[in-house]
């Protein structure tokens, strides 16, 4: 059974006072997480080791980076390793987010190289994918996406890229407030998986999840996790609200 996962990104956001409260919070909140359902927290990086040690009473919270290079180690200044994450238990990365790929200029085959590193060191990718306004008004966005996902993952074997999350963010909805409709998600969700179970196998693509993110928030949630191929959410703002994200987690 694949796994139903709520990732919070907490972009750059928060000072180490806000991120202190928002994480007392999540530790102490009753969290409906489990074996099968765990909630992801990617904080900037000055909080990684702090959130670690914050959740740490709770199995089935977890840190991610927001980002990471794609060398081991060496001269990249204000780069971010895996051997560093690794290092202090960092266990999942969000790679290829649309800011990421628009204001850095993240290319899919430059991600293709990060989605190798972070699986080299038993990291797992929160790998973002997801159309910009023009390509879904042009409605050529399964293509766009298939595309994404093929340059930057199909030359993993079946077992590499079941060790994958996949979050699909139409740029449009992302801090819009404009959330794409249950259908519209779950149709490219179905999309995402067929491609999958067309490059691999039904058994792979049953096998990994599938985020929709894009302005989910505590009122929507629940009607949006509800479809059948969306396996939970990377929330942004809302992650940032306590008692908001606290309810996501439990939609
Ligand atoms: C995100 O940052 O990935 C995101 C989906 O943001 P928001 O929830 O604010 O739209």
């Amino acid at each position: 059974m694949r796994k139903r996962v709520i990732a919070a990104n907490w972009k750059m956001n928060g000072t180490l006072e806000q991120a202190n409260n928002l994480l007392d919070a999540f530790a102490a909140a009753p969290l409906t997480v489990n074996e099968n359902k765990i909630a992801v927290f990617a904080v900037p990086a000055p909080y990684l080791i702090l959130a670690k040690e914050k959740l740490s009473g709770n199995p089935y919270l977890f840190v991610a980076a927001q980002n990471c290079y794609s060398k081991k180690s060496g001269a990249f200044t204000g780069e971010l390793s895996v051997e560093i994450l690794k290092s202090i238990g960092i266990e999942y990365v969000v790679l290829g987010h649309s800011e990421r790929r628009e204001y850095f200029g993240e290319s899919n085959a430059f991600l293709a190289d990060k989605v190798n590193i972070c699986l080299e060191y038993g990291i797992t990718p929160i790998f973002c994918c997801g159309e910009p306004l023009e390509i879904r008004e042009a409605d050529t966005q399964n293509a766009y996406v298939a595309k994404q996902l093929e340059e930057s993952l199909f030359h993993l074997d079946a077992s590499a890229i079941s060790k994958l999350i996949i979050a699909y963010e139409p740029i449009w909805a992302i801090g819009t407030g404009k959330t794409a409709s249950n259908a519209q998600a779950q149709e490219m969700h179905a999309s995402i998986r067929s491609v999958f179970a067309g490059e691999y196998s039904e058994k792979v693509a049953d096998s990994i999840s599938i985020l929709y993110g894009g302005s989910v928030k505590a009122s929507n949630a629940a009607e949006i996790f509800a479809e059948p191929d969306v396996d939970g959410g990377l929330v942004g703002g809302a992650s940032l609200i306590a008692d908001e994200f606290i309810k996501i987690i439990n939609a």
